[in-house]
């Protein structure tokens, strides 16, 4: 310790204004500018470039290094992907544990964002404010455990034993999908509105590092253990210039009189402190880490506890509704977004508890009256808490169709066998369809957005209940706003269904745009062959049929429709060598006999399909009560 100053002076000492010293050499009060902050600067603008010329040489050449963004390290978890990201965050969590987390302050491109937001602020006249809760500090650490610890922690207790604890490593350090990772534009900009502009101005200029940042939580906590620390000598004079300039907020002077350190981990060795120090008594150096000392410097916090326990409640429902919404939001986005809607909510109860209060410069109360400013304040604060009440909603929605339709056992390929799925669907089937439905049209009739992963789905449920023509319609919805493989999927299954409606030419054209996304989308080579068979174009459709076997040899369906194909064009040796292939690969399945009997006599390959339903009522004597279905 330091010196014997009591937890209660210090307390004291914060509470009362900051005592910001006259500086000894120049007998003025300012604080001396942060040369440091220039260098700063220089630093986090050339990350920016580099950044900028990484997808500029991805666009350009097609390939290039995965992306450098520790978020990258959950798939080298989930799945084993060894990539840049994951090597960068651990070499950065390695430097960390000697130098303090540094990479935070000088290496973070949302760091140089929040700092531009607060320097612009500065210009208008406005500086941010910090907001201290006790409560939503560990929201980074939790959302750290989410992303890097419960992957394994989930692989060891909850899925099968058959999974090892280690995935299998493959090498990921060069892509060609860069941005496969990334959200699209119109999500990545309002991203870094609500992380790096929104946090600042509601939170002060370390908002989305202090209550949001997952990375800051892992950083935070192995700066504990670094024995690289902001330290001090005996110069110093208390005159507080430090913590008045510390962006972090970080009690500088408090911390360095009590520990001679600073130990609070939100400090990112940005080293302002030590350039606007006028004694010189500052500097960066080794010794004792902070989990050495016990800390007891007591922070001024800004919420009573009722007020931190209303905000932990706020703070998660505002992220579970606003997370994964739409299939749009990422989860350091909803972070962001439960940020704001937590501070919103509790100025907005302590405008209506309070008879005075202000934010910045604007008086929100005045004697008990709401001025103009606070009545602005209330409607953009109901209109942003309103709007993330209805992504609750509509997240309700949307994950409890997703689970009802997870229980739905038909298999796709029995259900678009003929035009009538219904005989196929079990009690709980059409339990899971008909709540599937309801949850997904209340999700997508009431959405701000499509979801383009609920409207397949829906379209799905509507095609298993007999909407067909309503399934085609939100299949096509949902491909204008998918991408690859999804956008395939969509484009296939709506193909799929406009055969069995005999609509060949559509058809044909929907499976053309599928295979254009995923040429290695065999079912709906498969389809496509049906299409142009039952256009009379029989040669194509033995092409793409033969073209699809030659990609894979093992598929049965495809080898009995080269095999009826041949037997009806007259070509018996060939036909008689195909059916032996598919004998050869059918399971010994009576749905999967059964869905390939129809999937031929769709085609009028009546002397096959029989083949087939035979061999399915040899399986399973039921299926003869099938037969004239
Ligand atoms: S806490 Fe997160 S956002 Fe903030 S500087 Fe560190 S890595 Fe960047
Ligand atoms: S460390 Fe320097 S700036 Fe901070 S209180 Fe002491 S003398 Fe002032
Ligand atoms: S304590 Fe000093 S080095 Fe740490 S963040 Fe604050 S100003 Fe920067």
């Amino acid at each position: 310790m330091k010196s014997g100053c009591t937890t209660q002076e210090v307390r004291k000492q914060r509470s009362i204004q900051l005592p910001v010293l006259k500086n000894s050499t120049t007998q003025k009060e300012d604080i001396r500018k942060s040369r440091a902050s220039i260098w700063r600067a220089v630093a986090l603008i050339a990350l920016t470039l580099l950044m900028v010329a990484h997808f500029i040489q991805w666009r350009l050449m097609g390939q290039t290094v995965s992306p450098i963004e520790p978020s990258e390290t959950m798939y080298t978890l989930q799945r084993g992907a060894i990539n840049a990201g994951f090597i960068f965050f651990t070499l950065a969590i390695l430097a960390t544990l000697i130098f303090g987390r540094f990479v935070c302050g000088w290496g973070c491109h949302i760091v140089a964002l929040q700092d531009f937001c607060a320097w612009l602020l500065k210009k208008v006249g406005l500086t941010p404010k910090p907001f201290r809760s006790r409560l939503l500090v560990y929201v980074p650490l939790l959302a750290a455990f989410y992303m890097f610890v419960w992957p394994t922690v989930y692989r060891f207790f909850v899925k099968p034993k058959h999974e090892p604890l280690i995935p299998e490593f493959t090498n990921h350090l060069v892509t060609s999908n860069f941005w496969e990772t990334f959200p699209p534009l119109f999500v990545a900009i309002p991203f870094l509105f609500v992380c790096g502009f929104m946090t600042v101005y509601f939170l002060g200029q370390k908002g989305f590092c202090t209550y949001a940042c997952p990375y800051g939580g892992v950083f935070g906590l192995v700066d504990k253990f670094a024995p690289g620390k902001i330290r001090v000598n005996d110069d110093c004079n208390q005159c507080g210039h430090c913590t008045a300039t510390c962006t972090s907020n970080v009690l500088v002077h408090a911390e360095v009189k009590q520990y001679g350190m600073v130990v609070d981990p939100g400090c990112m060795k940005c080293i302002d402190c030590i350039s606007v120090c006028p004694n010189d008594a500052l500097y960066f150096g080794y010794g004792k880490p902070t989990v050495a000392v016990t800390k007891s410097v007591v922070k001024n916090y800004s919420l009573t506890w009722p007020e931190e326990i209303l905000g932990a409640v706020v703070f998660f429902a505002s992220f579970m509704a606003a997370w994964d919404v739409y299939q749009l939001v990422p989860m350091l986005m909803a972070l962001g977004i439960a940020t704001v809607t937590t501070f919103l909510a509790l100025r907005t109860w302590r405008l209506f508890k309070a008879s005075d209060l202000s934010f910045y410069r604007f008086r929100l109360k005045s004697s008990g009256s709401i001025q103009k400013a606070g009545w602005i304040f209330l409607s953009f604060a109901l209109l942003w808490i309103g709007l993330n009440g209805h992504s609750g909603w509509v997240r309700y929605h949307e994950s409890a169709g997703a689970r009802a339709f997870q229980h739905i056992q038909i298999p796709d390929e029995l259900a678009l066998a003929g035009t009538n799925p219904n005989q196929w669907l079990s009690p709980s089937d059409r339990e899971n369809i008909a709540a599937a439905q309801k949850h997904y049209h209340a999700a997508v009739d009431a959405g701000l957005f499509t979801n383009s992963d609920a409207l397949p789905k829906l379209a799905w449920v509507e095609y298993l209940s007999g909407n067909t023509e309503q399934a085609v319609q939100l299949l096509g919805k949902a491909a204008e706003h998918q991408h690859g493989q999804g956008k395939a999927l969509s484009f296939y299954y709506r193909g799929a269904i406009l055969n069995r409606l005999h609509r060949y030419d559509e058809a044909l054209k929907s499976l053309d745009q599928a295979l254009a996304e995923r040429p290695d989308l065999i079912l709906a080579r498969e389809e496509r062959g049906e299409s142009l068979w039952q256009l009379g174009r029989k040669q194509e459709a033995v092409a793409v049929w033969s073209d699809a076997v030659k990609r894979n040899q093992g598929l049965p369906l495809a080898n009995n429709l080269l095999a009826g194909a041949a037997a009806l064009l007259g070509q018996t040796e060939a036909a008689l060598a195909y059916e032996k292939q598919a004998d050869q690969f059918t399971p010994p399945d009576p749905f999967f006999h059964w869905m390939v009997g129809l999937r031929l006599r769709n085609v009028g390959m009546n002397e096959l399909a029989e083949k087939h339903f035979q061999r399915a009522i040899q399986l399973n004597p039921q299926f003869r009560a099938r037969r004239n279905l």
